[in-house]
């Protein structure tokens, strides 16, 4: 099968009509038309095999998860996801690999209207790049900078899913034969954590105007909120045992392996933002109301760094702080 048709069935899969798409796949570039008062917001991300996925990875979770990635950075800027391109490169020319790919995408974008509006098909080995597009009303964009000492530190939903879920999938792990034993339901439903992440679109614009900074939980909490400290010019003390972990994480695992991977396991997608304390309880009614419930899990101080304590008050040192492909 050529590049071409390939790229005509991964479109047939993905069409979403857009008014403002002017100019869609199949000439030289995209058109596009950015409503008046709005700002466009552009992310991109990549998952190379082997590095960011396990060989034999599904290929309806692997289109899934490109995107979601993506959408991630722009839930963490607060912004409205529009318009997505897709560059693919593929060992082989594989029909079947390439439909599932393209179905695994477009059930996630089409929550969200999103057109892919082009692309880029090459043989090599299997890496999945996507550039997102978004919009955001003029001069709303959250950032990592904007926190204040005596902001709130929020996280939503559960951190450490997807660590675990990772561990459930290697049988070289030491726990290997433990974690097999488990419930399947309870391995299922951290492995789709893994595989199928939920960015928080609807938080990021509800933290528009409220929270003081953002970013998305993708390297690891300690390592992101490192970020925000960076970028605020500020530092944070969390409390460990208020980091959220889900119950299956808790089943599968013992406490100090659990409170390991939430606190630097990645790959969760969740946000981490900050918010003025007379500002807080609003907003975490508003997350409630979404069905995302947001927890806090500290307090951003003067200085520099994360500092994280237990529940007896005294600081712990984390070995491991997330995820970084450079580092030595
Ligand atoms: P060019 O040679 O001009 O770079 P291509 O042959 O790479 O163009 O692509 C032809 C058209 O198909 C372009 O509009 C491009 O955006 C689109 N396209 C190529 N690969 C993909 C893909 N993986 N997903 C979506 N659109 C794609
Ligand atoms: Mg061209």
């Amino acid at each position: 099968m050529s590049e071409f048709e390939l790229i005509e069935r991964l479109l047939a899969r993905t069409r979403q009509k857009r008014g403002d798409v002017v100019i869609g796949p199949g000439d030289d570039a995209a058109v596009l038309a950015v409503p008046k008062g709005h700002q466009l917001v552009a992310a991109t991300d990549t998952l190379v095999e082997d590095v960011h996925f396990r060989l034999g990875t599904a290929p309806a979770d692997l289109g899934w998860k490109v995107l979601a990635v993506n959408l991630s950075d722009l839930a963490a800027m607060g912004a409205s996801p529009a318009w997505a391109m897709l560059s693919l490169t593929l060992p082989a020319s594989d029909a079947a690999f390439v439909d599932a790919l393209g179905d695994g995408f477009a059930a996630l974008a089409s929550r969200y209207k999103l057109a892919l509006i082009g692309g880029d098909t090459t043989r090599g080995p299997l890496a999945l790049g996507v550039c997102v597009l978004g919009l955001l009303p003029d001069g709303t964009a959250l950032t990592r900078s904007g926190a204040k000492p005596g902001d709130l530190i929020y996280v939503t939903g559960t951190l450490g899913d997807a660590a675990g879920g990772l561990r459930c999938l290697d049988r070289n792990d030491s726990d290997a034969d433990e974690l097999m034993a488990a419930p399947a339901d309870t391995r299922e439903h951290l492995v789709a954590r893994l595989n199928r992440p939920e960015p928080r679109i609807a938080v990021g614009h509800a933290l528009r105007g409220v929270a003081s900074s953002c970013i998305d939980v993708s390297d690891g909490l300690l390592a992101d909120l490192a970020h925000i400290c960076r970028g605020s010019g500020a530092g944070a003390r969390i409390d460990a045992g208020s980091v959220p972990r889900s119950d299956a994480l808790q089943r599968l695992f013992n406490p100090q392996q659990a409170l390991a991977m939430a606190l630097a396991g990645g790959d969760d997608y969740e946000l981490c933002f900050t918010v003025a304390a007379d500002r807080a309880n609003a907003l975490s009614g508003d997350l409630a109301r979404l069905g995302c419930a947001a927890t806090r899990i500290g307090r951003i101080i003067e200085g520099e760094g994360v500092q994280v304590f237990d529940d007896d008050g005294s600081e712990i040192h984390p070995r491991q702080r997330g995820w970084n492909h450079f580092s030595t």
